[in-house]
């Protein structure tokens, strides 16, 4: 690799002497790891897969690294980053540079290798893995750090310094890249059994002395900048914690000495006390921003910037696939240059590219003219390029007008804007929908018409997707077998998971999706106003990545979408047969969205487009019709002075789509999580009539809403059982969640259901869980 990217000529011009590029300012806060054909992907699943070697893999991961290094140094970036790769996950790189491995795994001492460092991502046969979450408001998730305070850190993973010096023997000087030392600290959890008074921010001074380390390694091989990212500043957090950075960055001060150090917040503005600490800090000589989601930030700026500081102006979106509108990012930074001085003003990305598509080079299915409106993460680096040259003078004359001229077809473009759906969705403003009968009184309209037992017994949605099920569909969209063949499977599909559900004696029965790929992509292929590309992967965790619609313009239904599958379902049955949709909020959070209107615009588009399908159901004599909202607690704010925003236009989007319904229809919805004691009063003002929620994997903490004395008067089933597991569960386990409920709310009102869909179990799975399931139930009923 080495020799191959040397004889390149930027080499020279990077370590020769000052060359033009060396005087503009750029930089890109991260980028995406997984490669323009998810690269990464396919090597990490094959090495665990025991098919390729360790040495095969990290081939791959350094071709990888030095490509994107090679990009960005191209186009002329500044400041490059090194470390923003990962085999895994970037906390999870940091726990092992802290060497922070919880006992279970086993490592006593020396570099950490492939081994302990995949066992904490995946498990492996004899222990679990390490608990995973949401890296803050995205969809990437990261390894949560457990600790405690035996904790022993130590220096077990020189990654950092090693890929410093990897791009280096390129030819390429890189700003290191660490996850900040009190952010970390502020991310991690404490390892079971751990006194519930132990405070995680006690175990600063121990993590303090390992940067200290790498600090000194990195200076050691050469760096001369280096980048700490604590994104946990945007958040609401109390004097303590911010204490906590102050004393941090005056810890490491003499060790950071001789360096520029960039401190990186990103997803949302600083708030005021903390803008106050972290341009405070001492030893920091640059600080970072997200101009895009961070409204609030060019004010702070104007309100005070330490003088002699630089400023990373974050104004290329690194969560959304939109070109950049140059000549408006333009403005905003010749007012922030009037304020911090030309030479202290560098263009940045409002945060890591991870969160955003690789290469548009790759789509091959997408039209020019929809092309000339997207940026991906290649296309970003050009563009923080081109606002750094204009900014020190010299404007590309053709880069601009052509990227202004996209801008303005943008916005004018008929493909955008379809004039009756914008009024439609305007009038829905500032009025309230809410069904006009109040729920008991539907549920007992609904229950005359639906006769159910007690305890009704229902699952969520999708069952089992088989390999040949996945052929079908896939030789269907490629031509390759006719429809009437498609219909002819699907049919027989839905037959097989009507008559399976009959056997079990379920009540209220679902077709099973197997027309379904994907819960929101099914619904985006339908509306007009959605785009999909060929390969605009994001990672989800891991080697997981998804692939987000992309929302470019009005949303409108052609045509229904799912009532010719549906009313084929319920003829097969006399028993209800539950219609399944995808609701806006989460069709909204599950995409690419724009970014010429509010969010909040877009989803009630796309909540009328639902509401004509739920109506279109209702009169195919469709009468329990399932809106699921998976994601409407993913796209909370961070910050609580945003939440309650959120949550009303999110909640009132929902009403929307079956405001229109009688009161014998039966409106379910579902959600993908269980901790939402902070919101359940706007999960109450959904006003479905049936909730189903995950619930399985933390029993205690949904029954404590509810002891609270929370008052609930709508049908819901928490989930009995966890399907994210193969395991069985016997049926006296299941009646045990089922009493623990009934102690704290009416019998009338509670259903049973598995957590979520079936969709990733086998048959031989399903079949005992819901056997037990149903049988748990039965057993129940005849007690009550
Ligand atoms: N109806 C969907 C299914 O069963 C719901 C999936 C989800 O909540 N993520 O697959
Ligand atoms: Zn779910």
């Amino acid at each position: 690799v080495s020799s191959l990217l040397q004889s390149l000529p930027y080499f020279e011009a990077r370590t020769g002497l000052n060359t033009p590029q060396r005087t503009m300012a750029s930089h890109i806060v991260g980028y995406p790891r997984m490669g323009p054909k998810r690269e990464l992907k396919f090597a990490l699943e094959s090495f665990w897969d025991g098919k390729s070697s360790a040495e095969d893999l990290q081939k791959v991961s350094a071709d990888l690294r030095a490509s994107i290094w090679k990009q960005m140094a191209d186009a002329g970036i500044k400041y490059i980053p090194s470390n923003t790769f990962s085999h895994y996950d970037q906390v999870l790189d940091a726990t092992a540079t802290l060497g922070a491995v919880p006992p279970r795994y086993g490592y006593s001492s020396g570099e950490i290798g492939f081994d302990i460092y995949f066992s904490m991502a995946r498990g492996n046969a004899t222990v679990p893995a390490m608990e995973m979450t949401k890296w803050f408001d995205t969809n990437y998730h990261f390894i949560v750090p457990e600790l405690g305070p035996d904790v022993k850190f130590t220096y077990a993973s020189h990654k950092a310094v090693n890929e410093y010096k990897e791009a280096k023997a390129l030819g390429v000087d890189t700003v290191p890249v660490l996850i900040g030392p009190v952010s970390y600290l502020l991310l991690s959890k404490p390892a079971k059994g751990v006194d519930k008074n132990f405070s995680l921010l006690s175990l600063l001074p121990k993590v303090l002395a390992v940067y200290k380390e790498v600090v000194a390694d990195l200076k050691a091989a050469g760096a001369s900048w280096i980048q700490f990212d604590e994104p946990t500043l945007v958040l609401d957090l109390d004097s303590h914690k911010l204490q906590a950075f102050t004393e941090a960055y005056a810890e490491l001060e003499s060790t950071l000495s001789g360096l520029n150090v960039l401190v990186e917040t990103y997803f949302a503005d600083v708030p005021a006390e903390a803008y106050k600490t972290l341009t405070s800090l001492k030893g920091v000589t640059a600080y970072g921003f997200d101009l895009v989601r961070g409204t609030q930030t060019v004010g702070l700026i104007k309100s005070g910037f330490p003088s002699g500081k630089y400023l990373f102006a974050g104004v290329v979106d690194g969560r959304n696939i939109w070109a950049n509108d140059l000549t408006a990012s333009l403005a905003i930074l010749g007012e922030l240059e009037g304020i911090v001085g030309k030479d202290k003003l560098v263009v940045s990305t409002s945060c890591s590219l991870l969160h955003t598509a690789v290469d548009l080079a790759n789509e091959t299915k997408l039209d020019d003219e929809i092309k000339s409106w997207l940026a991906f993460a290649a296309q970003k680096i050009v563009e923080v390029n081109a606002l750094a040259k204009a900014l020190s003078g010299a404007r590309d004359e053709a880069f601009f007008p052509a990227n202004a001229a996209a801008q303005a077809s943008r916005k004018s473009s008929p493909r955008v804007t379809n004039e009756a759906v914008q009024k439609a969705a305007a009038a829905l403003k500032g009025s309230d929908h809410r069904r006009a009968t109040n729920v008991s009184a539907r549920l007992d309209a609904q229950q005359k018409k639906l006769n159910l037992p007690i305890l009704p017994t229902t699952t969520i949605g999708s069952f089992p997707q088989t390999v040949e099920l996945r052929r079908v569909r896939r030789e269907y969209k490629a031509n390759k077998i006719s429809e009437e063949e498609y219909v002819k499977s699907i049919t027989e599909e839905i037959k097989k998971v009507v008559e399976l559900q009959e056997e079990l004696d379920i009540d209220v029965l679902v077709h099973g999706e197997p027309e379904r790929n994907d819960m929101v992509e099914y619904f985006g292929e339908q509306l007009s106003g959605f785009a999909f590309t060929v390969n605009g992967w994001v990672q989800s965790y891991g080697s997981r990545c998804v692939k987000p619609p992309i929302i470019y313009g009005d949303v409108s239904r052609p045509k229904p979408m799912t009532v010719f599958w549906s009313s084929k379902a319920q003829s097969m049955t006399k028993r209800p047969m539950k219609g399944m949709l995808t609701g806006p909020v989460t069709i909204l959070n599950w995409s690419f969205v724009r970014n010429d209107q509010p969010r909040s615009e877009t989803t009630y588009q796309i909540a009328l487009a639902i509401k004509d399908e739920v109506e279109d159901l209702e009169k195919a004599g469709i009468n329990v019709i399932q809106i699921d909202e998976a994601a409407l607690r993913e796209g909370l704010p961070l910050r609580k002075s945003e939440q309650a925003h959120y949550l009303n236009w999110a909640v009132h989007a929902f009403r929307i789509t079956n405001v229109g319904v009688k009161d014998t229809t039966q409106i379910h919805t579902h959600m993908c999580y269980s901790n939402f004691n902070d919101i359940i009063h706007s999960i109450i003002d959904m006003d479905a009539d049936v909730i189903t929620i995950e619930n399985s994997r933390s029993d205690e903490k949904l029954l404590s809403v509810f002891r609270e004395g929370v008052k609930y008067g709508a049908g819901i089933g928490p989930g009995v059982y966890d399907i994210h597991s193969p395991r069985i569960p016997p049926t006296e386990e299941i009646a045990d969640r089922i009493n623990k409920m009934l102690a704290v709310l009416e019998k009338n009102i509670l259903w049973v259901n598995p957590d979520c869909g079936l969709k990733t179990r086998k048959y031989a799975e399903v079949k005992p869980a819901l056997t037990n399931m149903v049988q748990a139930a039965k057993q129940i009923r005849n007690q009550l």
